[in-house]
């Protein structure tokens, strides 16, 4: 591993204007050796009496996976896009607590120094060690930091604005990389699955939750500018994949805040799927105001308004996840 440590990971570190706007570019992000290569994800021939779900394909719900037996190892999953205000803070809660919901053990890590999955599920931020802690070596016992949450089976590690300063002060270090992954390691056995909510860069940060994960999980807005950046981001998970962490796949993008009700966001989800095909999720995420008043509330949707078409939409996401062998 590290052979290539001469060359940095990341040139132009977040740059979204270094990314084509591959929206209304044919052909998208070409060349994506992850698995991600471009699909037919064109139009199949509709059949009548099948109800079509908004990325094309027939309709389904997906059933509650098996209880497990035995819990962990984890599987790891990163959550992850460089633009801000995507869904990914409330993709990590409300998948985490679906998650927990079906019988797995879940940790959520929060890896952005604003804090916004701390504060979601509200656990103090500043009464503890953090995983900023943990990153520098300030607290080396992962257990220290690790927060039960009002949802049982889902627990968390906060963050808070110091992890602002850890990129500038990790980058002297030995294998600064896989800080993350080492860190996490003492807790795999004892969680199903491990979330990673990443910041809104494509920094160090980011660089070491998609070098300690198995998965990297896109969520996309459904709007116009959704894939811009996309293909930078694409390109920093090969770059991982790579140089730091050759079992890294990419498990899916999930189209959020769609609104079935305007041409516009129909048509980006058009243009989302002929770009990734099956990589993107069948369930899709509708835009709706419980989401954030979920989040103001700090619980999971699933407790804020359990009958709510939003509070089923995770569960699916999370059983889709399960049925494409993304979770255990
Ligand atoms: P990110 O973590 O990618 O920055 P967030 O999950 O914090 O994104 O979402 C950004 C904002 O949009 C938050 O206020 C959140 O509550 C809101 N939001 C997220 N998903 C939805 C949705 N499906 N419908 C409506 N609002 C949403
Ligand atoms: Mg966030």
């Amino acid at each position: 591993m590290n052979a290539k440590q001469d060359e940095p990971i990341l040139r132009g570190t977040g740059t979204e204007g270094a990314s084509p706007d591959t929206l209304g570019a044919p052909g998208g992000p070409a060349q994506l050796d992850l698995g991600l290569e471009q699909l037919d994800g064109g139009a199949a021939p509709r059949r009548t009496g099948v109800k079509y779900g908004p990325t094309g394909r027939p309709l389904r719900e997906f059933p509650a996976p098996a209880p497990l037996r035995q819990h962990g190892p984890a599987r790891i999953i990163a959550l992850c896009n460089q633009k801000g205000g995507v869904g990914k803070t409330t993709t990590t809660i409300n998948l985490g607590a679906s998650l927990a919901a079906d019988g797995r053990r879940v940790l959520a890590v929060d890896f952005d120094p604003q804090g916004a999955l701390t504060a979601g599920l509200a656990i103090p931020a500043h009464d503890g060690p953090t995983v900023y802690d943990l990153l520098l070596g300030n607290e080396r016992d992962i257990r220290k930091t690790i927060r039960r949450t009002s949802v049982e089976d889902l627990d968390v590690i906060p963050a808070n604005i110091d992890l602002s300063a850890a990129e500038v002060q990790l980058v002297g270090e030995v294998a600064r990389e896989s800080i993350l992954a080492r860190v996490l390691r003492a807790v795999s056995d004892e969680y199903d699955v491990i979330l990673i909510d990443c910041q809104p860069s494509l920094g160090l940060l980011t660089v070491n939750a998609l070098t300690a994960a198995h998965g990297v999980l896109i969520p996309l807005e459904c709007e116009f500018f959704a894939l811009r950046g996309v293909a930078l981001l694409v390109e920093t998970i090969e770059k991982v994949h790579d140089r730091l962490n050759p079992a890294l796949k990419l498990d899916g993008i999930l189209a959020t805040m769609y609104d079935a009700r305007t041409l516009h966001a129909r048509e980006v989800m058009e243009r989302v799927v002929e770009t990734f095909g099956d990589d993107v999720l069948e369930t899709v995420i509708t835009r709706t105001v419980k989401f954030p008043d979920a989040t103001v509330a700090g619980v999971p949707v699933s407790v804020y308004a359990p009958d709510h078409a939003a509070s089923k939409a995770y569960s699916q996401v999370a059983r889709e996840l399960v049925f494409r062998h993304a979770v255990a």
